[in-house]
């Protein structure tokens, strides 16, 4: 039988690996759940049959001695299990309070260890939308699988121990095939079995059904509901948390705008899919309220017939009773259960595509720890993801170790793709990049991460120490976090701070955290590049929040910055070039020109089109 295209095998398949999955993220729990589920079922059974076992002997025989002996064994083995249950419950408690946290670790893991190229991409970053909603929005996905696999489990202790109750004492005495005409004739023949059996599945499959049509108008809420999130998001966690856009709030009357905004794309869409909700629920409510006085009034009738007909002892009409309504409570749980899980799978799917999406390489770093860096770059070709127009075409570069090389060109010539590349975050479209001949792709960075480090433009620092941030470790080398601090003329400032290496950058969690200014804490990203140490120092505008003097002041030091180390220089500056050994310009995703700057200034080309533009602005008229 299929549903929403799967047939019932692929579900079950689905919803084993969810299961599988609770081990890496919640382990044990599940063991623990299933343990809990048995106890927990079969407390109540313990009273039910300890009252028929009462009442059959007071009726009858009225020996105290098993009044009593049973009377304690059953209070012994309800408080036994009753102990046994809360310690569970404590552990489970305790796990399930893990269950949000855990998921979202488990997403952040995947997200780090994706292919940088989808970490980009926005049908991925929609999917982890997705996924994270389905659980903090809806309780879907793992969440639903959870909780439906404790009604699962205790729906199916519950039928077990019904059945077993039910096939010890249902009193088939006295029943006849004979069909006659009353109430009291149908009840007690094998016709009045039929009858509940006949109950009992309408119940199931009604309340099955009840389960999908919720289901649909609640998916479809979802699937509109990530879309308002993230409008929800953007405005409150990212644009107005961000002091810049609070800037142009104030200055732009922005107010009003985003608040049409919010309302009418993200909390009245919101609120009418809401309603749609809980209308389903309700009705579905009604119906199952309905459904379940007529079976209950069924099930009276049945062993109320049986009691008169002296087929069950006046003891034994309790107990079919609560095992005949226990049984069908546990099936019409269990179908409903069953169906919420095979919906859930449309969820699940979204959580099993995201944490299945390529890695880029094992964290395990590989790369022998020596300082040279040769790099060649053979007609490479590249696209990116989605993007019909090449960024970057048949470019070839060979760079010999410890070259400083700049490469210059217009915005959107392709020179931070180019650093991108070569770092690796990106796989090439065609052609290769080798770094001393070892091949860079995303697969094989452990290979070679040791031997590059960069800086660009849009770096991010984090609400950590100036120690932690340089070193990016909590246990960090003081000395050379000083030196690389020095290089970058920060060392003043550092030392005045109070706690000094250790002062907090920014107020997040800090009150005494320091702010920094733009150039600032583009001092501390190249800090951090040059802390790494790596015999490849890629630096793409490294310098443009720097003030002139300041920018100057990391042009002189330069050398002593990138020592002998194999640099690449992305700077518009083109003043720096004249540091450079070679000078790559780059126009349309091509290499145009290869020289040094003294070559390339005095012939016609991009380059000294550039130069002279910009010397312009500094020649006296
Ligand atoms: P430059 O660093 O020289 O200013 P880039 O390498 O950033 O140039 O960009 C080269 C081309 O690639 C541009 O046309 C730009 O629009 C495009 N591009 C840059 N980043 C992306 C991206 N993430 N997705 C799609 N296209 C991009």
């Amino acid at each position: 039988m299929r549903k929403n295209g799967r047939t019932l095998f692929e579900d079950l398949k689905y919803i084993t690996r969810g299961m599988r999955e609770f081990e890496i993220f919640l382990p044990g729990q599940l063991k623990l759940l299933f343990i809990y589920s048995a106890i927990t079922m079969a407390i109540p059974y313990i009273g039910i049959y300890m009252t028929s076992v009462v009442i059959n002997e007071l009726s009858l025989q009225q020996r105290t001695s098993v009044l009593v002996v049973s009377v304690a064994a059953a209070i012994l083995l309800t408080l036994i299990l009753t102990i046994v249950a809360a310690f569970i419950n404590k552990r489970i408690s305790v796990g399930y309070n893990q269950l949000f946290p855990a998921h979202e670790i488990r997403l952040n893991e995947k997200a780090n260890a994706m292919k940088f190229s989808l970490s980009e991409d926005e049908k991925i970053r929609e999917l982890r939308d997705e996924v994270s909603g389905s659980i903090n929005c809806s309780g879907a996905g793992m969440g639903s699988l959870y909780w439906d696999c404790e009604t699962i489990f205790k729906a199916l202790f519950s039928a077990v121990i019904s059945i077993v109750l039910l096939a010890l004492n249902i009193g088939i005495n006295g029943i006849t095939f004979e069909f006659s005409g009353t109430l009291f004739g149908v009840v007690n023949s094998v016709w009045g079995y039929l009858v509940l059996i006949v109950i009992i599945f309408i119940s199931a499959a009604v309340s099955s059904k009840m389960t999908s049509k919720i289901f649909d108008v609640s998916f479809d809420v979802f699937k509109n509901g990530a879309k308002y999130n993230r409008y929800a998001n953007y405005y409150k966690l990212e644009y107005l948390s961000d002091d810049k856009s609070a800037q142009d709030v104030r200055l732009y009357s922005q107010k009003n705008l985003i608040i049409d905004e919010v309302l009418n794309k993200c909390y009245i869409p919101f609120a009418k899919g809401d309603k749609r909700e809980k209308d389903a629920s309700s009705k579905n409510n009604g119906i199952m309220l309905l459904l379940s006085a007529l079976t209950g009034g069924y099930v009276y009738i049945l062993v109320g017939v049986k009691a008169m007909n002296g087929s069950i002892g006046i003891g034994n009409v309790l107990l079919i009773y609560s095992a005949v309504t226990m049984l069908i409570k546990a099936l019409t749980d269990f179908a409903m259960t069953f169906t919420d899980l095979r919906n859930n799978n449309e969820h699940l799917i979204r959580y099993f595509n995201y944490i299945s999406l390529e890695e880029e390489f094992s964290t395990k770093i590989t790369s022998d720890d020596y300082k040279y860096a040769e790099l060649r770059i053979d007609n490479v070709f590249f696209k990116y993801p989605g993007s019909k127009n090449y960024a970057l075409k048949n470019v070839s570069l060979a760079i010999a170790n410890g070259q400083k090389i700049a490469i210059v060109g217009a915005n959107g010539s392709g020179k931070t793709t180019l650093v991108k590349l070569i770092c690796g975050l990106y796989d090439v479209t065609e052609g290769t990049i080798k770094i001393n001949d070892t091949i860079v792709s995303s697969q094989n960075r452990n290979k070679y991460e040791k031997w590059v480090t960069a800086v660009f433009q849009d770096f991010s620092l984090l609400a950590l120490s100036v120690g932690n941030n340089i070193s990016a470790s909590n246990e960090y080398d003081e000395l050379k976090v000083w030196d690389s601090i020095e290089k970058v003329g920060l060392k003043e400032k550092v030392e005045k701070y109070p706690k000094k290496l250790e002062q907090s950058l920014f107020k997040d969690y800090d009150d005494e955290g320091v702010e920094l200014s733009g150039g600032e804490a583009q001092k501390i990203a190249i800090a951090r590049g040059i802390y790494r140490d790596a015999s490849l120092f890629i630096l793409d505008e490294p310098t443009a929040a720097l003030d002139p003097y300041a920018e100057y002041e990391i042009f002189t030091k330069m050398n002593e910055i990138s020592q002998d180390k194999t640099t690449i220089f992305i700077s518009h500056r083109l003043y720096s070039c004249k540091f450079c050994d070679k000078v790559i310009v780059m126009d349309d995703g091509e290499i145009v020109q290869v020289g040094t700057h003294d070559e390339l200034v005095n012939v016609t080309g991009k380059y000294s089109e550039m130069w002279n533009a910009q010397a312009q602005h500094y020649v006296k008229k």
